[in-house]
């Protein structure tokens, strides 16, 4: 029986979005266009190459399972990049009437390009007005707060500039114009926890496919090519390890401090950047703190670093945090006037992260409850936040931490339902526990409505596995912890 792509794909979505944190989702499915859905195939466009891989590897799985179970079949699921359609052109599903029914965008008809401005690392004049509305939105059709959708959530549109990060900003927009081309490489962008690190990083990949100067970059981060790597040797694959990466024309690794004190991750890391630099090809780093902090690398691995641009990114100052506010807003379908933008920005002075969780708290509020934007509304966004942090970090505020940040009452977690997504927020609140209390597991599955010690064990684990596997996971949990004011989780911590 034919389906009508696009709605028999947004069912699917429903069924994953209970399942997937909201972050995972608007980053990696929600942008996601149907092109084919029958029972023997379902074709999915993404928007980047390096989306396909990241879904095939994570996401495949949860994709399959909810088809399975909305419609009871198990097509093959093919991912594809937006554009490249040529092979399945002629076997879209035929909606009545025969007409087509998933319209084919050339891939040049992304709305008007973007004026390439600066060639060099000075200042740019931009103001958050500056930018278009390149990114569609939708409204609140969720359980989550309202979020961005479109072709990607990372892109150099969405990522407001100012003094703490113009730098590296610029140095990027000058890289996508011509990749392993310019003075900046490799460009190095450090910097603390929350400011924009990943984003960048991923809007340099993003740009250079959008604007085809790149046709394979590759975005990972050291933690995924570590263990990639690790998997390599133990399975005698280093070759095919070693060829994957140099296939790059333009390779962003995140967080390279991962690789501090881990010589064979580094020696690979190593050739690989040699290999690809000698060849032209472009690479972009990312890492917490400046190279000569970073005392586990090789000095010739740090020297290198070197070679190009090393840019810090800083913490917003006032305005920038304000512009933050706004953008996040307008690219959720809100007007947030200048004075509300002000208030919000004032009460967080160094997270990104937290500015853009109480303006999605106020969208929701918004959104969601059809509540009128007032400044209540703000404060009690803000207080959310405030509220969940509290001086005694024990099970009892985590619990009260996470019910927040997943706006549902602290009793759902101590419940017995084993429904997927509230399984997922119960071991995140067991994980906290066990890491920042200090308690037993016995404590804390006793806490949790009387859960056996291997029953929070168990949830601990499965969490740890997802976490390393999904960043987006991890940001998730150390928006709560930040919330709580612990100290945010590192993958070695993990
Ligand atoms: P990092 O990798 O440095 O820890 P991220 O790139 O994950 O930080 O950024 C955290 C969140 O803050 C993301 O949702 C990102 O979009 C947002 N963000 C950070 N800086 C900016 C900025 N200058 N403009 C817009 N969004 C930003
Ligand atoms: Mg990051």
């Amino acid at each position: 029986m034919p389906y009508d792509p696009v709605d028999a794909w947004a069912k699917c979505l429903t069924s994953l979005r209970g399942k997937l944190f909201s972050q995972s989702f608007d980053t990696w499915l929600r942008p996601l266009h149907c092109q084919r859905f029958d029972e023997d195939k379902v074709v999915l466009e993404a928007p980047h190459a390096f989306s396909v891989s990241w879904i095939e590897e994570h996401y495949l799985k949860d994709i399959r399972s909810a088809i399975r179970k909305t419609y009871g079949h198990s097509p093959e699921v093919v991912l594809t990049v937006s554009g490249d359609r040529t092979v399945e052109q002629s076997n879209l599903w035929q909606g009545p009437g025969g007409t087509v029914s998933a319209p084919i965008r050339p891939a040049d008809e992304e709305g008007p390009r973007k004026e390439f401005v600066s060639s060099t690392v000075s200042a740019r004049d931009r103001s958050p007005e500056d930018d278009d509305t390149a990114l569609p939105v939708t409204g609140d059709d969720g359980d989550d707060a309202v979020s961005v959708t479109g072709d990607a959530a990372y892109t150099f549109e969405s990522f407001v500039v100012g003094p703490s990060n113009e730098i590296a900003f610029n140095a990027a927009r000058t890289i996508v114009e011509a990749p392993g081309k310019t003075p900046f490489n490799p460009l190095l962008i450090y910097g603390g926890v929350g400011l924009g690190k990943t984003h960048m990083l991923q809007a340099i990949a993003a740009e250079c496919l959008r604007n085809g100067t790149a046709t394979s970059p590759m975005y990972v981060t050291s933690e995924q090519f570590g263990r990639e790597f690790v998997t390599s040797l133990k399975e005698k694959r280093t070759l095919q390890f070693a060829q994957r990466y140099r296939k790059a024309d333009v390779l962003m690794i995140d967080d390279v401090q991962f690789f501090e004190k881990k010589e064979r991750m580094q020696e690979e890391f190593f050739h690989t950047f040699n290999t690809l630099h000698s060849q032209g090809k472009q690479l972009v780093l990312s890492s917490d703190r400046p190279p000569e902090q970073m005392t586990g690398l090789q000095d010739r691995l740090l020297s290198r670093m070197h070679w190009g641009l090393v840019a810090d990114i800083q913490s917003p100052d006032l305005e920038t945090r304000m512009a933050i506010c706004q953008k996040k807003a307008e690219l959720g379908g809100m007007d947030l006037s200048l004075s509300i933008a002000e208030y919000i920005a004032r009460k967080v002075e160094s997270n990104v992260r937290e500015l853009e969780g109480i303006v999605n708290r106020v969208m929701f509020t918004v959104g969601k409850l059809h509540t009128k934007l007032s400044m209540e509304v703000v404060d009690k966004a803000v207080n959310v936040g405030r509220a969940a942090k509290p001086k005694v970090v024990n099970i009892g505020t985590i619990m009260e931490a996470v019910a927040a940040h997943f706006h549902m009452p602290p009793s759902a977690l101590t419940g017995a339902s084993r429904r997927a997504d509230l399984v997922l927020k119960r071991s995140i609140a067991m994980y906290l526990c066990k890491v920042y209390t200090g308690e037993s597991l016995r404590a804390v599955g006793d806490a949790f409505g009387g859960k056996s010690h291997a029953t929070v064990r168990h949830a601990c684990q499965k969490l740890a596995e997802r976490m390393t596997s999904d960043p987006t996971l991890l940001i998730e949990v150390n928006s709560i912890a930040n919330a709580l004011g612990c100290p945010p989780l590192g993958l070695d911590d993990i």
